[in-house]
């Protein structure tokens, strides 16, 4: 098996290194990944100036860094690399639940796999703003969930996080009750107005989602798919609403 590694954090994360010694028991390892952070970029992809693609030998696998996001990674690992057989993405330094899928450059590269016709898996975790994750801790946990979900051919799109001290796993649902964005003013130096982008905390999730596994000590794990198109408002649209 042929595994893309990818991420948003850039090449140099140490939860890319997890993810690529995770995949390196399924296959052969490919890692084409951001040069510098991008997260939150979504998928976003880069069509006003050319990429560039330069081997890093420092990261020790068969490691490739872009000038690009997260998704341009995964279009140009998958154009050179024809035999790709899933993409991985991750371990993101931070959760990715509910409505942060909007937003997500993990995530986005796992999308873009699936858009190209090959799997994608994105994998995040927990972390705080004093440690990294204990990625020794983690690897078993990260072993299983990502043999677990390639044993499951027909998910083709999977979004997978994994909390500090994992007691179990969860098929889940996306949580999007709630949003947590949101928009903080502050000031310049010079007391002109500027603005952060940023979230809030939010109350319980409802029992079955994503949020509510973690909220629980539970590797979450998310199949996801690209169709936005909300079926049962169509269905009633087009029994009342007929467009001739
Ligand atoms: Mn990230």
């Amino acid at each position: 098996m042929n595994l893309l590694v990818t991420n948003d954090d850039g090449i140099y994360s140490p939860g890319l290194a997890a993810l690529a010694s995770a995949a390196r028991r399924f296959g052969t390892v490919r890692v084409v990944a951001p040069d510098v952070e991008q997260s939150s970029m979504g998928h976003a992809i880069t069509h006003s100036r050319p990429l560039s693609v330069r081997s890093t030998p420092s990261v020790p696998f068969d490691a490739h860094r872009v000038n690009g996001t997260p998704a341009d990674c995964v279009a140009l690992g998958c154009h050179m690399w024809r035999e790709v057989d899933v993409v991985l993405s991750g371990v993101n330094l931070g959760l990715n639940l509910g409505t942060s899928a909007w937003h997500s450059g993990t995530l986005a590269a796992a999308k873009q796999a699936a858009l190209l016709g090959v799997r994608g898996i994105a994998f995040s975790t927990s972390t705080s703003d004093d440690s990294e994750p204990d990625f020794a801790a983690l690897a078993p946990h990260l072993d299983r969930a990502l043999e677990f979900v390639l044993e499951q051919p027909k998910l083709g799109l999977v979004n997978i996080n994994i909390p500090r001290d994992p007691v179990g796993m969860r098929w889940t649902w996306q949580s999007i009750r709630h949003y947590d964005g949101r928009v903080v003013p502050i000031k310049d130096p010079r007391g002109r107005p500027l603005y952060w982008s940023t979230v809030v905390p939010l109350e319980a999730a409802e029992e079955g989602t994503d949020r509510w596994a973690i909220e629980h000590d539970l590797v979450s794990i998310t199949p996801l798919r690209l169709d936005l198109t909300d079926h049962a408002a169509l269905a009633e649209v087009m029994q009342h609403h007929p467009l001739t």
